[in-house]
C-alpha cells in the first residue's frame, strides 16, 4: 500500500480498509468480555453490556464498532469518527515519522495545522501503546534455544528536579549471538541523584526475564552488570566473563571451562567449533576450555537502534513525563525497529483490539490507552507480579508529582527498592556505560 493510496481514501473506504485489517470489528464478529469480571457481555441494541449480577460494575460498552481502538474518544465525545486519518496516520507511524512531521503530510485542505496537530498527538499516543503492547507480548514468547545470549539496557530520557534525577524509558534488550535473534522489555524507572548516571540494572528487574528467555543450551555473555551475572547463575546458566564497560575490560576472547556447562550447552558449543562453509568457527576449544569472543557488543547496538527510532519520531532525550510515557514509546520504537511499515502498526491495532475484547487485557475502553495505565503488562510482570499477560487487572497510576512527593516516596512508587545512591553503588566509571558509547543520549543542553 503506498501513501499515495492510503491518502485518497474516502472514510467509506477507510473504514473497509481498516475493517479488513481487523482494526475494527466486523458486525458479526463483535463480541467483549467485561473487564471487571472477565464474563461475556450481551448486545442490547447498538450496546454490549455485563449481564452478570455478582459483577461489582456491570460495565456498559458504547459504540463497539469503535472499541479498544484509537477511534473511540471520537465516538465517546460525540463527534465524527475519522477513519481516514487514522489510517493515514498508521502510515506515518509506519514510515517512524514524528509527529511535527506527521502533521505536514497529513492536513487536508481547509484545515488548520494546531486542529492537525491534536488529532496526530492522540492518534500518535495511542498507536503507540498498541506496538508496545505487541512488543511486550512478543518478547514474553520468545526463549532463547542453543545460543550465546548478550543482555544489555539504556534508557531514552530524563526528567530533572533540584534534587534528583529520574532516568525513564529504561529498556532492557537479550539478543542471541548466533540467530541475532532479540527481544526487548520495559524496565521501571529509577532515580538518582543530579549529576549521575542511571546506575546498573537491579536483581528485581533482571532476574524474571533472565529465567523466561534463557532455555536450553544457552549461556549468557552480559558486560560488567552484576545483577546480569547473579541472575544467570540463579537461573542456573553459565555466563562469559571478560567485557566490563564499567571498569573498561574489553578482553577479546575468554574461555568457559567445559566442565562448569550442562551437557545441551556443551553439544552447543561443540557444535560452533566446527567451520560452516567458509565461515570461521565461532568457538574454538583445548581439552578442558571452549574459547570464545566475550563481547560482540550486539545488544548494545540494537538498544542504539531503538534509540535511532526514538530519536527520528522525537521521542528522546528530556521530557516533562515523569511517569511511563517513555517505556511505551521504546517498546513502540523497538516494535517499529523490528518491523516497520502500515501493516505492522495495523496488526499490533488488530492485537491489542482483540485482545482487550476478550478479556486478556483486563481495562476499559477509555483506560486502554492512557499511559499510565500500561504499568501492569510493561513493567509490573517483571517483578513476578504478574505472571501472564491479563493475569492482574488493574493497575495503579504512576504518575507522581516529584516535586510535591519527599523522596522515599518518589522511589517506592516509581520502581519499588530502587532509590539508591549511585556513589555508593559505583565507585568508579558506572557513568561511562549510560553517557558514552553507541546507544548514548545526546549531551544534555
Ligand atoms: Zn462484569
Amino acid at each position: 500500500m503506498t501513501y499515495q493510496e492510503v491518502h485518497s481514501m474516502s472514510q467509506k473506504k477507510a473504514l473497509a480498509f481498516l475493517t479488513k485489517a481487523g482494526v475494527c470489528p466486523t458486525s458479526k464478529s463483535m463480541s467483549f468480555v467485561c473487564w471487571k469480571c472477565k464474563k461475556d457481555m450481551q448486545k442490547n441494541g447498538s450496546v454490549f453490556r455485563c449481564q452478570n449480577r455478582s459483577c461489582s460494575q456491570r460495565p456498559r460498552l458504547t459504540a463497539p464498532r469503535v472499541a479498544f481502538t484509537p477511534l473511540f474518544g471520537f465516538a465517546s465525545n460525540g463527534t465524527d469518527i475519522d477513519y481516514a486519518m487514522l489510517l493515514r496516520t498508521c502510515f506515518t507511524v509506519g514510515a517512524k515519522l514524528s509527529n511535527d512531521s506527521a502533521i505536514q503530510m497529513l492536513r487536508m485542505p481547509g484545515q488548520s495545522l494546531s486542529s492537525v496537530e491534536h488529532k496526530v498527538d492522540d492518534f500518535y499516543t495511542k498507536i503507540k501503546v498498541a506496538l508496545a503492547y505487541a512488543e511486550t507480548k512478543y518478547s514474553r514468547s520468545v526463549q532463547f534455544k542453543d545460543e550465546i545470549v548478550e543482555p544489555d539496557s539504556g534508557r531514552m530520557g530524563v526528567a530533572k528536579t533540584p534534587s534528583q534525577k529520574i532516568h525513564l524509558g529504561r529498556t532492557l534488550v537479550l539478543k542471541g549471538r548466533f540467530t541475532k535473534q532479540w527481544i526487548a522489555k520495559a524496565l521501571p524507572n529509577t532515580v538518582s541523584k543530579p549529576g549521575r548516571g542511571m546506575g546498573a540494572e537491579s536483581r528485581a528487574e533482571v532476574d524474571q526475564p533472565i529465567k523466561d528467555a534463557m532455555g536450553a543450551g544457552t549461556l549468557g555473555a552480559p558486560d560488567g552488570g552484576r545483577a546480569f551475572h547473579g541472575a544467570l547463575r540463579d537461573a542456573g546458566k553459565s555466563s562469559l566473563h571478560g567485557v566490563n564497560h564499567m571498569k573498561k575490560v574489553f578482553t577479546p576472547v575468554t574461555r568457559v571451562l567445559k566442565s562448569s556447562l550442562d551437557a545441551r550447552t556443551r553439544q552447543m558449543m561443540e557444535k560452533k567449533c566446527k567451520s560452516r562453509g567458509s565461515k570461521e568457527p565461532a568457538v574454538a576449544q583445548t581439552k578442558l576450555y571452549f574459547k570464545v569472543a566475550a563481547g560482540d557488543n550486539s545488544a548494545e547496538n540494537t538498544v542504539g537502534c531503538i534509540k535511532k527510532v526514538m530519536r527520528r519520531m522525537g521521542n528522546l532525550g528530556r521530557t516533562r513525563s515523569k511517569g511511563l510515557q517513555k517505556n511505551v514509546q521504546a517498546m513502540a520504537a523497538a516494535a517499529l525497529h523490528r518491523q516497520c511499515g502500515l501493516d505492522r502498526v495495523l496488526a499490533a491495532l488488530k492485537e491489542y483490539r482483540l485482545d482487550c475484547s476478550k478479556g486478556i487485557v483486563q481495562m476499559s475502553p477509555k483506560d486502554a490507552f492512557l499511559h499510565e495505565k500500561c504499568e501492569w503488562y510493561l513493567i509490573k510482570f517483571l517483578e513476578g507480579a504478574v505472571d501472564v499477560i491479563g493475569a492482574a487487572g488493574s493497575a495503579t497510576g504512576m504518575s507522581v508529582d516529584l516535586e510535591a512527593e519527599p523522596q522515599q516516596q518518589v522511589g517506592a512508587d516509581l520502581a519499588p527498592g530502587r532509590v539508591h545512591d549511585e556513589a555508593k553503588l559505583a565507585p568508579l566509571g558506572r557513568l561511562d556505560l549510560c553517557t558514552g558509547g553507541v546507544g548514548a543520549l545526546p549531551p544534555e543542553e
